[in-house]
């Protein structure tokens, strides 16, 4: 599950469906409701429908498979035996459960530490600066829906949306942060804030935990820590932090999305963090969403190479089925929220409308929109 189809264009399925799928309760009906026009508006206004966006997708599929075939297939063969054997490594050494993916489909650095680096990375390295590689490298991303044709239409669509969200509320803010951190990650966490209501921004900066925002390590992933640890917070009040990507670091030549999508992400549980009531409709969202109508609750699965668990069958991708029950017993986080503003604005996991390899889920996209354009952050239910 969840890996790259064989050559040609992946079929989107049809979307969430299945035995574990019930009807929402009246008060997401009416998020989901909000969230639909909203979404249908956007469309109109960006001249776009999924349909275009999915066929520009099966197009850049198309081309870059046409492109990588005409290498030969020894060479073909090595790479891609080259990307088993990352995938399996990443699958037998999960990451710390507080440090998460800002991109799928992560083939390169599995840890930090450059002592640990499998030849079979450097070798795989080597072979993307040649032409193969790259062509190799424009088909994965075609695959992700990240081609350039795909990737420009979901940002006009990202775009729409904002400005749909913009006319029902207002938008944006300055979000205080602790001192210290980064200049650069700020920043680039401050354009992401743009796409939270500006009563959410409100709460998080009425938090008790205050955050700081600096860079990850290179090779790690992009985290949202609810508990930092910071010598300054000796004193012993808690500190959160949001770790992203440097811009400026070398990305690996699969992973053409931007840092700004670890931004949407980690600040959505920011956002999940400070605001209680996010997090209680999210966990009905994902409650019915993996739920049969008996009540019959999804099994827990492993989710690829991640080593945790989650509730994967109905989602787009099987990261937003992520369970935090037993990191985080009280107040658990989701992945709903954080999942969703990487795919409404960051162009991820097929923007939700079923681009590339990913599954539409209208489900999931409705109720973020009407999450977004609706709910009050929580200052008043508190
Ligand atoms: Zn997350």
């Amino acid at each position: 599950m969840g890996q790259p189809a064989g050559a040609g264009a992946p079929t989107p399925r049809s979307g969430p469906a299945g035995q574990f799928m019930s009807p929402p309760g009246p008060e997401e009906a009416q998020l989901l409701a909000t969230g639909r026009s909203l979404a249908l508006a956007a469309e109109q206004a960006a001249a776009l429908t999924p349909a275009d966006v999915r066929a520009a997708a099966e197009r850049e599929i198309d081309e870059a498979s046409a492109l990588f075939d005409e290498f030969p297939a020894t060479e073909r063969n090595e790479i891609e035996e080259l990307e088993a054997r990352l995938r399996a490594l990443r699958d037998a050494d999960p990451v710390e459960p507080s440090v998460e993916p800002s991109g799928l489909g992560r083939l390169f650095g599995r840890r930090s530490r450059k002592s640990n680096v499998d030849p079979s990375e450097e070798r795989l390295r080597a072979l993307s600066l040649g032409s193969m590689g790259k062509a190799r490298a424009i088909l994965f991303n075609a695959r992700e829906g990240r081609g350039h044709a795909t990737s420009s239409a979901l940002l006009r669509l990202a775009e729409a949306y904002g400005a749909e969200l913009a006319e029902h509320r207002s938008m944006g803010g300055e979000l205080d942060v602790h001192e210290g951190g980064e200049e650069r990650a700020r920043q680039l966490v401050q354009s992401a804030l743009r796409r939270f209501p500006a009563p959410w921004i409100a709460e998080s900066n009425a938090f008790s935990i205050p955050v700081q925002i600096r860079h990850v390590n290179a090779g790690e992933r992009a985290a949202y820590r609810r508990r930092d640890d910071l010598p300054s917070m000796a004193a012993g009040r808690d500190i959160a932090a949001i770790l992203v990507p440097d811009v400026r670091e070398n990305r690996n030549p699969y992973d053409s999305g931007g840092p700004d999508r670890a931004a949407f992400h980690e600040l959505g549980h920011r956002m999940q963090h400070a605001n209680p009531t996010i997090g209680a409709l999210e966990h009905e969202h994902i409650r019915r969403r993996t739920t049969a109508p008996t009540g019959e609750r999804e099994p827990l699965t492993p989710l690829p190479g991640k080593g945790e668990s989650g509730w994967a069958s109905n989602f787009a991708d099987p990261y937003q089925g992520r369970d935090y029950s037993r990191a985080y017993p009280d107040d658990t986080p989701t992945e709903i929220l954080s999942v969703g503003m990487e795919a409404l604005f960051g162009g991820a996991y097929g923007g939700f409308i079923g681009a590339g390899r990913y599954a539409p889920d209208d489900d999931s996209r409705f109720f973020i929109l009407g999450l977004l354009a609706a709910h009050d952050g929580g200052a008043e239910a508190r």
